[in-house]
């Protein structure tokens, strides 16, 4: 029998709370079905870009590790660091990435197929010599070729249907799509090395109630399959092999939280008014329809966001106009009159589909780049589907259209004015569709937007705020960089002077306004935003509760002369100081 493996506890980033206890399901580990195909002459160049982009993944992946491989203690770290310069070396230049480009074009098979090729000839030859040091190496190239395979296949869907239940899921990376997959009645959290508290998966955890801890980079050394593990996203631990009395001390601490749960769920029946009667409108934000009984649970006054990027995900075709619109009024139909604020795609960043890169390439990955709206107005086959499908849904209920990622006035004005002309020709074709026109708003969540909300203000029906990309642009942090976590403040003044001028310019103009990114969820922020203007917050349906109960605590008065002072100050320690105080408990 193998010795019971001790009990050891890693730290991380908390980024979804709540406790899980589990096995370890290893994401990366078992053996790669690799697809091998013939091609055709036509197909080599699209074949060499398709191996081109995986080696661009592969060595940005090794640099992403290396750099988490430094906060490591000293040895450990140095010993991966080589280990990573090598394999970056590899993806480089070297025999393995030669001889899959020659495969490619004298063999005529696919990438994954040559790069399987090539190492297994490489293996052969290596097996001869008979030399414990070169028999290692063997180990490293097959190391780099399965990183160079999974690389290819990564949009190719792993389903994780079939993970057994109970499991907890460990990764070297857990990407937006693959959170997409994750069924929190099989999975019951997950863990990775790489990752930060803002990006996508953060946000899909917290929707779905999975406990999640993220930017560990000893995780997948440390873990393996069948371990008994324990995810404790509210503190950032990992406990690998607990003892019993750990496992008993986690299970109270998981029936408390539970019960501090279902005391709030008990506020759903409450209204959201404040303690001096003022009505705030509490919507959930969605991600995947997955989330629909939870939303309807919690008593949300409609949905202030639905992200539409899971249509599009965890497949290698754009899906039709008929598939959107099923999906868009199924969930229409559900929220049974009660608004239903479409987002069009914001594809792009962290957030990518396969058949669009097919399409567009690699610039799509830049947060910079061809991302939400400037997407959709060069696609306009695109963007025609996707309105279509949500003016089609118009028809079974109420629906906004909200436009992501805005970064001028002009754009606002040809969307608004493609949408009426898709409408004049379904129109024509007697289709029924949203009549009214459906309000068409305007994400704020980039500098230059909020910079003109008030000319915007001036072409748009509502504004949402994106908090999570406004503070990441204004920033200039990248919201998935863990490296750079610490700079990523929602309390600057820069990004609250940005919130402040948008909402005054909304105000003015008479048109609604909401906040949709993730500080609507957090009660921390709660009487800031009310105390600047905004009366309406959505959130993930799990935030709606411990929301509700703050926005029944305050006074608008008090938070609006707090709001005041907080403008005034240059500091973001002091505005934190000044807004936890506010917050404490008298
Ligand atoms: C935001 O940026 O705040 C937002 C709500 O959009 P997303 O998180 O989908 O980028
Ligand atoms: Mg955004």
């Amino acid at each position: 029998m193998t010795p019971a493996r001790k009990e050891l506890i890693i730290k991380g980033l908390g980024v979804s709370p709540g406790i899980a206890m589990g096995v370890v399901y290893m994401r990366e580990s078992g053996a790669l079905v690799i697809p091998e195909y013939t091609i055709k002459t036509a197909e080599i160049p699209a074949q060499k870009k398709r191996l081109e982009r995986a080696l661009r993944t592969a060595k940005r992946q090794i640099g992403r590790l290396k750099s988490k491989a430094s906060s490591l203690p000293a040895k450990t770290g140095e010993e991966m660091s080589f280990l990573l310069d090598a394999y970056g070396q590899m993806l480089d230049d070297s025999r393995l990435v030669r001889g899959a480009y020659r495969r490619i074009e004298q063999d005529r098979i696919n990438a994954e197929a040559s790069v399987q090729a090539e190492t297994n000839e490489i293996a052969e030859g290596f097996a001869t010599l008979d030399d414990t040091y070169i028999a290692a190496r063997i180990d490293d190239i097959r190391e780099v070729s399965e990183r160079i395979i999974r690389a290819l296949m990564k949009n190719i869907v792993k389903p994780l249907d079939t993970v057994p239940k109970g499991s907890i899921m460990i990764s070297e990376e857990v990407t937006p799509a693959d959170a997409a997959q994750l069924n929190p009645k099989r999975i019951f959290g997950f863990a990775a090395v790489l990752g930060g508290a803002q990006g996508h998966t953060a946000i899909m955890a917290r929707a779905l109630g999975l406990p999640a801890v993220l930017g560990i980079p000893s995780l997948t050394r440390l873990t393996r399959s069948g371990d008994t593990i324990i995810i404790d996203g509210s503190r950032g631990r990992v406990i690998i092999n607990p003892k019993p009395a750990t496992r008993a001390a986690f299970e109270a601490k998981q029936v408390k939280q539970r019960k501090a749960l279902s005391r709030l769920a008990r506020l759903r029946r409450q209204p959201s008014i404040t303690r001096d009667g003022m009505e705030i409108a509490l919507s959930c934000n969605v991600e995947l329809p997955i989330e629909m009984p939870g939303v309807l649970n919690a008593g949300a006054a409609s949905i202030g966001l639905l992200r539409t990027e899971f249509m599009f995900m965890n497949r290698n075709d754009i899906p039709s106009e008929d598939e959107q619109f099923k999906m868009l009024g199924n969930i229409v139909k559900a929220m049974d009159g009660r608004v239903v604020t479409i987002r069009t795609l914001d594809i792009g960043g962290e957030k990518l589909a396969q058949a669009l890169i097919n399409d567009i390439g690699e610039t799509t990955q830049s947060a910079l780049g061809l991302r939400g709206i400037r997407l959709s107005l060069k696609k306009p086959e695109l963007l025609e589907a996707q309105i279509t499908a949500i003016l089609r849904a118009g028809a079974l209920g109420p629906v906004r259209i909200l436009l992501p990622m805005v970064s001028t006035t002009r754009e606002v004005i040809k969307a608004r004015d493609f949408i009426k002309r898709t409408a004049l020709k379904l129109k024509r074709k007697k289709i029924p569709i949203a009549d009214p026109l459906p309000p068409v708003g305007v994400m704020i969540e980039v500098p230059s937007a909020a910079l003109t909300a008030d000319a915007l203000a001036s072409v748009s029906d509502f504004f949402a705020i994106g908090s999570n990309d406004l503070t990441m642009y204004t920033m200039a942090v990248d919201r998935t960089d863990e490296q750079v976590a610490k700079l990523y403040n929602p309390l600057h003044p820069s990004v609250l002077r940005l919130i402040r001028f948008t909402t005054e310019s909304a105000l003015k103009s008479r048109i609604p306004i909401s906040v949709c990114g993730e500080i609507a969820g957090d009660p921390r922020f709660t009487a800031l935003l009310l105390g600047l203007g905004i009366h309406e917050l959505s959130m993930s349906a799990h935030a709606l509760g411990p929301v509700k109960q703050r926005v029944r605590e305050i006074e608008m008065a008090a938070a609006q002369s707090r709001a005041d002072i907080i403008m005034s100050q240059t500091d973001a320690g002091r505005i934190a100081m000044l807004l936890d105080d506010f917050n404490a408990p008298v």
